[in-house]
């Protein structure tokens, strides 16, 4: 069965003004498709723009530049009363449970309030149901309907957020890094619940995540990104057993191996810092760390191009 595109980015660029005409890079000319029913993660370092091309993607931040289409409509340019239907259908996940949550509000009224924002319910009483319900779903129970987000532990926060999230029965959720501010023992339930959600609702993920090891987990598809540009993206299981870019071997180099005497020779090294996004390398944007990197690589921007069942990045490819 052929699968449908969700959402579309075309040429998508959001650039942050600074003082003296300088900007911040952070999303160049970004196209990305994310299909129906797919988790997609979106993988780098922290710094390399991948939670602001996830927030544009639903317009919590609106681009410089480029368009985004949801199931085939342009919605980069309606006017908030126009967007407010595509509003619902799509929310996110928050890394930080403990800063995402009023402190002042209860569960319920945390919960309740996307209901109560798009009149979901008849009363008072249908919306206390439909939040026990978000709150069953998500591992918790009616006792916690009227607790405070302090009382709660990180991970049970986190449930929360995800309870608000599913609340309007969204297609799509960026997750950004969801599970990153957790206790690692707590880390696998909430992926767990996670995954178990996008089963029983349908929901499409974009997946954000500096750590690949927590991705190959939940994610279909894998994009990786490097200051502001992709460099890779495909399957996941064709990345991992073989990363094209150099860039995503360094990444997954990164994750600590059972072996690591076995792994150390293989390493791949990177030189220099990360660039600064105000001032990104022209070319490559990875040349100043790549140790394959030739002339070409500091004068020509590379494109995507297919390679070996995915997309790559990367001169050494040939174009
Ligand atoms: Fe390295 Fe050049 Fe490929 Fe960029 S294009 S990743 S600098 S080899």
């Amino acid at each position: 069965m052929e699968q449908k595109k969700l959402l579309e980015a075309r040429g998508l660029t959001v650039e942050f003004p600074l003082a003296g005409h300088k900007k911040v890079h952070a999303v160049s000319d970004v196209s990305l498709d994310v299909m129906e029913h797919e988790v997609l993660a979106l993988v780098g370092e922290s710094g390399c723009g991948k939670s602001t091309l996830g927030k544009t993607m639903i317009r919590l931040q609106e681009p410089t530049a480029g368009e985004i289409c949801f199931r085939g409509t342009p919605i980069t340019g309606l006017s908030p009363k126009a967007f407010r239907d595509y509003r619902r259908q799509m929310q996110i996940v928050f890394q930080d449970p403990y800063a995402s949550l009023n402190p002042r509000m209860t569960v319920r009224g945390i919960v309740a309030e996307p209901l109560e924002t798009y009149h979901v319910c008849e009363s008072k009483e249908a919306t206390t149901e439909r939040v026990v319900e978000l709150l069953e779903a998500v591992g918790l129970t009616a006792d916690h309907l009227y607790r405070y987000a302090h009382q709660f532990s990180g991970g049970q926060r986190q449930r929360v957020g995800i309870a608000r999230a599913i609340a309007l029965n969204p297609a799509f959720i960026v997750c950004d890094e969801p599970v990153s501010a957790l206790d690692v023992s707590v880390q696998n339930q909430i992926l767990n619940l996670l995954k178990d959600l996008q089963g029983r609702f349908g929901l499409t993920y974009l997946f954000i995540s500096h750590d690949l090891s927590v991705v190959r987990f939940i994610a279909n598809r894998v994009c990786v990104m490097f200051l502001g540009k992709l460099c890779e993206i495909g399957d996941t299981e064709t990345v991992y057993s073989k990363p094209l870019h150099p860039y995503t071997r360094f990444l997954l180099d990164a994750i600590p191996k059972a072996d690591p005497h076995q792994r150390r020779k293989e390493r791949l090294l990177l030189a220099g810092e990360l660039p600064s996004p105000v001032n990104p390398p022209a070319g490559c944007r990875f040349h100043t760390r790549c140790p394959y990197a030739t002339e070409k690589c500091r004068t020509v921007e590379p494109q995507l191009q297919e390679v070996e069942g995915r997309k790559v990045a990367c001169h050494i490819y040939g174009e």
